[in-house]
């Protein structure tokens, strides 16, 4: 750990990715107010909205029957993951004409590291990432560059200066442009984060701010609090697992495995394996995606979002609940592929604790847990998988499936 009085850090966040990138692509969509969906159906939530619609109100999230309401001409486009995957390698290449990416953080995100030699002049290669990115791309696909001496205040300039910004926040004026901000607005701190920290007397950033790193670390009742501190107060320091975005398995189905039914019986297998993973790092999930594709059809795309779950049985359940909706909504002749991811991660002890209170509901959720983790523990024990729940199917070829490109860059480990 140490305190740089520089510049060390180059935060890239591009505006409403999924919407911007399908105005890029699709040049009559510019200056319309549209959105970009997961599957067509007036209950489904917009996963990104452009510009011209946050103008007018909707926001990420509104359903589609909603967002008509508000705006009768709102145009929706479903989402290719294929293609934004694409445009993601592209900026990566672009930015890379001006700096390396240190690295990525989700398909929009991606921070670099400013060598000594370029920290005095940081401001303007943030200004020549943004302009490399206009040339190379196109001036459509806008981001915001944040500076700052560590990755987290980097991105919080990142965020201060949304649409088509760039921000530096120095070292020496610490902690000026922050006190303008609400907790939840720090990335790392949840709303339960936020109300635990109130209900304690800390309802400011200032008030933060003022705390030694020894009560941030009581108050959140793990060291992820004390970090946290320290990077708000512009130390630098590794944060190796806790940035993680998602545990996913995907997989191309063996030809007799090709129908919804075959799928479903992978997903499960995939699911569990991503379970125990999360389980195994300290995670817990506050959504699940299913993704279907086949060769010839945009595929079918679900995504469950619940409290902080992270136990087999709920995951499970979400599961199938995904793949009734599948039956009803999937176009494909077959299914190709199958890819079940975990995201929205939070760590396990940032948890907030009344979650584990006393409702029958949690405790059943707790024990559910337990059974969970004990059987991580003995599938572990006994190299292989000796307890699992409900129907499991051994796929041919194990694991081993062909990589799929996803709505995040997949580590090469979430294969
Ligand atoms: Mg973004």
């Amino acid at each position: 750990m140490h305190q740089p009085h520089e510049l060390e850090r180059l935060y890239v966040d591009f505006d409403s990715f999924f919407a911007s990138a399908e105005q890029h692509l699709q040049p009559h969509l510019r200056g319309r107010p549209m959105g970009v969906i997961p599957i067509r159906s007036e209950h489904t939530g917009l996963i990104a909205v452009s510009r011209e619609a946050k103008a007018l109100g909707v926001r990420r999230g509104t359903t589609v029957r909603e967002a008509r309401r508000i705006h009768p001409r709102m145009v929706f486009v479903t989402a290719r993951h294929d293609v934004y995957v694409r445009l993601h390698g592209e900026i990566l290449a672009a930015i890379e004409t001006v700096l390396p990416v240190r690295e990525v953080r989700s398909i929009d995100e991606m921070v670099c590291a400013l060598a000594p030699a370029e920290r005095a002049s940081a401001l303007g290669v943030g200004r020549r990432v943004k302009d490399a990115i206009a040339a190379r791309i196109g001036p459509t696909l806008t981001c915001s560059v944040g500076l700052g001496p560590n990755e987290l205040l980097a991105k919080i300039a990142a965020e201060l200066r949304k649409p088509d910004g760039l921000l530096a926040i120095r070292p020496d004026e610490l902690p000026g442009p922050l006190l303008s901000l609400g907790l939840t607005d720090i990335p790392g701190i949840a709303r339960g984060n936020a109300a635990r920290l109130e209900r304690a007397g800390v309802a400011t950033v200032e008030a933060l701010w003022g705390l030694q790193p020894k009560e941030a670390r009581r108050l959140w009742g793990n060291v992820e609090g004390e970090r946290l501190w320290m990077e708000l107060h512009g130390y630098a320091m590794e944060r190796p697992a806790t940035r993680r975005q998602m545990f996913g398995h995907g997989r191309v189905l063996p030809g007799s495995w090709r129908t919804l039914g075959g799928a479903y019986a992978c997903a499960r297998v995939l699911l569990a394996k991503a379970a125990s993973r999360l389980r195994r790092e300290g995670f817990t999930t506050r959504a699940l995606a299913l993704w279907l594709t086949d060769r010839d059809s945009a595929g079918w795309y679900g995504e469950e979002r619940f409290r902080p779950t992270r136990d087999d049985p709920s995951l499970l359940t979400s599961l199938a609940r995904l793949f009734l909706h599948a039956e009803r909504e999937y176009a494909g002749p077959g299914v190709r592929s199958v890819h079940v991811t975990l995201h929205d991660l939070v760590p396990t002890g940032e948890v907030e604790a009344d979650l584990f209170g006393q409702t029958p509901e949690a405790k059943v959720k707790r024990r559910m847990e337990d059974l969970s983790l004990i059987a991580d523990r003995l599938n572990a024990r006994y190299r292989g998988r000796k307890l699992h729940w409900g129907p499991w199917a051994e796929i041919p070829g194990g694991y081993a499936g062909a990589k799929i490109a996803f709505n995040r860059i997949p580590d090469a480990e979430d294969f």
